[in-house]
């Protein structure tokens, strides 16, 4: 069965192999539940009373959201950082108001982002002083977790979940093959590639998702908490293949603001994932447990490199 649904401001597919329409209602009720405790703009959301009262005491499904991002901050040593909202927010990229700010107000914002000034203590979650938290780079990987933990609980044993651009895979497909996902290619033509995945996840973190130009320049979503600009690290998407989907995600966006250098040793200290990086010299680089399934697309005009691993 195939559910469709425009939910966090994208469209979505569940696509589940021998689910009937009370299990699409309880997922498309799941999606829902998520969106509404989450959602930075939507009044009521856990996430809203936080960031405006500074404290709150959330659900388990939000406290599990913040731990798993907070250690993928420390671990990428703040190039996450779930505590970027307030320039996000200046930037217009909540809103689709876009504008460069001045560099005196980025500065003041800066002051306010630093994830180890938010503290969790059993269930509440506290911020410093004009902190607030934007869950937006883990949520749809969160969700895809989710989501796959329903279907198995209702006996389901293949499904592929597109939400948005992130992909999630439940075991294999009916026919005992792989999944066989595409990756967008970052200069819109069509797709960079397929890779082969099983009970994984395949997330995208690129500047063409969302952004704006002014005076001929692109600006784009993914904010460098060190400078509070667009992160120019000389990538222009990042693609993590990984188990899990909170991790995956909030690395995918992690990696996009360290670049190729610092992705490469934090790979090389943790291997718990695979990645494929797009340069903005058009080189696509893939580690080397993706050699024998990513298949770069023919009309791809980039050169496919593998990641040399100096540990074989
Ligand atoms: P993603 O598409 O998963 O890479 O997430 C991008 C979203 O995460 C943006 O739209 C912002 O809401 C938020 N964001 C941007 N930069 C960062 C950052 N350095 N750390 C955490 N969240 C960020
Ligand atoms: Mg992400």
């Amino acid at each position: 069965m195939k559910l469709d649904v425009f939910a966090m401001d994208t469209y979505m597919t569940v696509t589940a192999y021998g689910a009937d329409d009370a299990l699409m209602t309880d997922v498309e009720n799941e999606i829902r539940r998520i969106e509404s405790a989450l959602s930075v703009t939507i009044p009521e959301s856990e996430i809203f009373i936080l960031n405006r009262e500074g404290t709150a005491d959330v659900s388990d499904t939000t406290l599990e959201i913040i731990s798993g991002a907070l250690e993928v901050c420390s671990a990428t040593d703040g190039a996450l950082d779930i505590s970027i909202y307030p320039v996000v927010r200046e930037w217009g990229f909540t809103t689709g108001e876009y504008k460069v700010p001045d560099g005196d107000t980025i500065e003041a914002l800066l002051k306010k982002v630093d994830y180890t000034g938010i503290s969790v203590n059993g269930n509440t979650v506290a911020l410093e002083d004009g902190m607030m938290v934007d869950l937006g780079s883990v949520v749809k990987g969160y969700l895809g977790d989710d989501l796959v933990s329903v279907l198995r609980d209702h006996g389901i044993k293949s499904a592929i979940l597109d939400l948005g651009g992130n992909v999630q895979a439940l075991g294999c497909r009916p026919d005992g093959e792989q999944w066989k996902v595409a990756v967008r290619s970052p200069d819109h033509n069509g797709y960079l590639g397929t890779v082969l995945v099983s009970d994984e996840t395949v997330i995208t973190s690129g500047g063409y998702e969302r952004y704006f130009e002014e005076d001929g320049k692109t600006y784009w979503h993914i904010i460098d908490p060190s400078t509070g600009y667009p992160a120019e690290s000389g990538l222009v998407s990042v693609t993590v293949i990984g188990k899990e989907g909170l991790r995956s995600d909030a690395l995918s966006t992690a990696l996009f603001v360290m670049g190729y250098e610092k992705s490469f040793e934090f790979w090389k200290e943790n291997r718990d994932f695979e990645m494929i990086l797009v340069t903005d010299n058009d080189e696509v680089y893939i580690t080397s447990g993706l050699c024998d399934r990513f298949t770069l697309s023919d009309e791809s005009p980039y050169e496919l490199k593998v990641i040399e691993d100096d540990k074989n």
